[in-house]
Parts: structure tokens; sequence; C-alpha cells
């Protein structure tokens, strides 16, 4: 049993949390949220003031925060000054690249190991401790982060050094938001040609069109039964998140010098889409837009 303190207990970090106190570890919580911070304890987590009392004496620290910027403050006002030496620091937040490097390189200034291990799978992933873990960060590091992100998901791969799992998780998915366009636009245009979407599906399914976004999350009701497509577009994956993840994408591009015009259009209509009031819808609704809906 480990004591574990837990910062960022919302949609993901609470049942993430919730887990590990099922994993029997001594996990201390704090959110700034009292009603987050509340219903983990309820799901047996310890109460802390604050993010600083939280990993006093803490053996490892998760944090779950909503971007770059709470990362950076969370460390460098809490986290940094107040843990011991030996703390392993693992940061499963999405963020960008420079600011997951930056808070890694104050850690390794500190002594301290550190991860950046962004997820995928979800609330849904999340809560049934499913979740696919992105490792950044050294070996060691890593070999020491694994048995407790083996009790949050199923998959935990080591993706590169430092920012390294920040990458992986947005190159991932640029491809997914633009794959999604791809997907909706053929069955928007294969509906104007007087093709049946099913057809479409049948044939690309097993061509080379064959893709994700087509065979698990079809973004036209039918083919794929548990797609959001069959219940309003209720999400699932929130357009709001993946316009999240698409500009982290294009950040980073910027950052690097490199070329994708792809993932920049994806994300100018992915930002009209959550601009038109779409933010909580999901992802794949981008195909009523498209449809000039
Ligand atoms: P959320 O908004 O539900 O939760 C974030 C929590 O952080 C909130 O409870 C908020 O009060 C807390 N918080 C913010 N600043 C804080 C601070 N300074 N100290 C303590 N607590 C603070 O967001 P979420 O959906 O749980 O997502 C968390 C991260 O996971 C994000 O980076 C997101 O991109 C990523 N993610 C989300 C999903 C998803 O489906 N929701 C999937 C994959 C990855």
């Amino acid at each position: 049993m480990a004591k574990i303190a837990f910062i960022g207990l919302g949609n993901m970090g609470g049942p993430m949390a919730a887990n590990l106190a099922k994993a029997q570890h001594h996990v201390v919580a704090f959110d700034l949220s009292n009603a987050a911070l509340n219903t983990a304890v309820e799901k047996g987590a310890h109460k802390a003031a604050s993010a600083a009392e939280a990993v006093k004496g803490a053996e490892i620290v998760v944090t779950m925060l909503p971007a770059g910027k709470h990362v950076r403050e969370v460390y460098e006002k809490d986290v940094l000054p107040n843990v011991g030496k030996g703390t392993l620091l693992i940061d499963c937040s999405t963020i960008d690249v420079e600011s997951a490097r930056h808070v890694a390189g104050l850690a390794e200034k500190a002594g301290l190991d550190m991860v950046d291990a962004p997820v995928s799978g979800g609330v849904g992933g999340a809560t049934a401790g499913t979740l696919t873990f992105m490792v950044g960060g050294s070996e060691a590091s890593f070999a020491k982060a694994k048995p407790i992100l083996e009790k949050m998901g199923k998959n935990i791969v080591l993706a590169g050094t430092s920012g390294g799992g920040q990458a992986a998780k947005i190159c991932n998915n640029m491809i997914l938001g633009v794959s999604m366009i791809a997907v909706s636009e053929a069955f928007m245009l294969a509906k104007r040609l007087g093709l049946d979407a099913q057809k479409l599906f049948d044939v690309a399914s097993t061509a080379s069109g064959q893709c994700w976004s087509l065979t698990n999350y079809c973004p036209v009701p039918g083919p794929v039964p548990a797609s959001p497509a069959n219940r309003d577009y209720q999400a699932g994956f929130t357009a709001a998140m993946m316009l999240k993840d698409l500009m982290l994408a294009q950040q980073a591009a910027n950052a690097a010098g490199a070329s994708t015009p792809l993932g920049a259009e994806a994300a100018q209509l992915f930002s009209l889409f959550v601009n038109s009031g779409n933010g909580a819808k999901d992802f794949s609704g981008i195909i009523k837009m498209l449809d000039g809906k």
C-alpha cells in the first residue's frame, strides 16, 4: 500500500482516484471543487485541505488537471516545494508538450522522478480501470509508475522521454479528428449520390477506407449500434475535448516546424462546430455540420 496524493478529481480524476483506493492504496485527495472532493471521499479517498497538504509525506503524486497552466501552477506552488525526496510524480492531464517538459525539468532539478502519462479511454475507461496510458519519462521512472498506472488502466506504454506521452496522445488524436471528418464527408457524399449508408459501410469497412472512426465509431446511425450516432451524438468523447487536443497538436506542430495542413483544417472545423454550441456533443456529431445542419 502506497501513500498517494491525488490532485484534480473531476470527470476523469474522480474515478481514477477511486480505483487506487479500491486497490487498497492510501489516497489523499484535493480538488478546488468541494463537490468533487466529497465524491472522492465517498469512494475511499482521504480529504486534504490543500494540494500542498495532500502531497506532504506522499510517496506518489498523481495530477489530473484541465490544462498546462493548471499543471505548471500546481507543481510550482504546491507540489515541488512540499514533496520529500524519492517521491514519484505522475501527471495524467492532457497538456501541451512544452509545459510537460518544463515541469519535468523542474522536477529533475529537484532530484525527483516524473512522468507525463496522459490517457485515452474517457470517463468509461477511467471508471472501469481500463485506460490506456501513454507515458513519457525515463525507463526507471516508467518502471516505478507502471504498477500504480496498472490499477487505473489496462494498456501502459512507454512512448518516449519527457513529453513523449503528450506527443503520442496528440498525434493519435490528430489522426482521429482528421479521420472522423474524412469518414463523415464520405457518408455525406454517399447520401447525395443516393448510396445507402449501410452499403458504404459494408464496402469501406472491408476495403482500403477502413479505419477506427468508421468501424468503431461510425458517425451515421445504424452500422455500428454502439456508436454515439445512435443516441443523438451524446458524448462519448466531447467535441470540446477533440478541439482541445487538435489545438495542442497545432501548437506542437508550430513549435516543432511540422507541416500538418489537415490537422490545421480539422482544428478549424471543430472550432466552428464547438463555437456553434456543440462543445458538449460527441465529436462524431460534426457530421451534422458537414451535412449543412
Ligand atoms: P474536469 O474539468 O472534469 O476535472 C478537472 C478537475 O481539476 C476539476 O474538478 C477542477 O476543480 C480541478 N482543478 C482545477 N485546477 C485545480 C487546482 N489548482 N487544484 C486542484 N484541483 C484543480 O476534467 P476531466 O474531464 O477530468 O479531464 C482532466 C484531464 O484529462 C484534462 O487534461 C483532459 O484533457 C484529460 N482527458 C479527459 C478525457 C475525458 O473524456 N473527460 C479523456 C482523456 C483525457
